[in-house]
């Protein structure tokens, strides 16, 4: 599973990050993104949970199982 955040979307609201702490993290320019070191083993309940939260659509999820 990859997640991706279009940058131009997002609006820092940081949603997504208190869903998901290990995922999600914001950057200095307040967009956020999915961590390097991502260490999550998130299930597709939470990253549904992730997409539906954002407010403006940002989150993509790209399912290659
Ligand atoms: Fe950005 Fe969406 Fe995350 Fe809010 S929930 S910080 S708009 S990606």
């Amino acid at each position: 599973m990859k997640i991706k955040i279009d940058k131009n979307l997002c609006i820092g609201c940081g949603s997504c990050v208190s869903v998901c702490e290990d995922c999600f993290e914001l950057t200095d320019d307040n967009k956020a993104c999915v961590k390097q070191d991502n260490q999550c083993n998130c299930d597709d309940e939470c990253i549904k949970q992730v997409v539906d939260i954002c407010p403006v659509n940002a989150i993509e999820v790209e399912n290659n199982k």
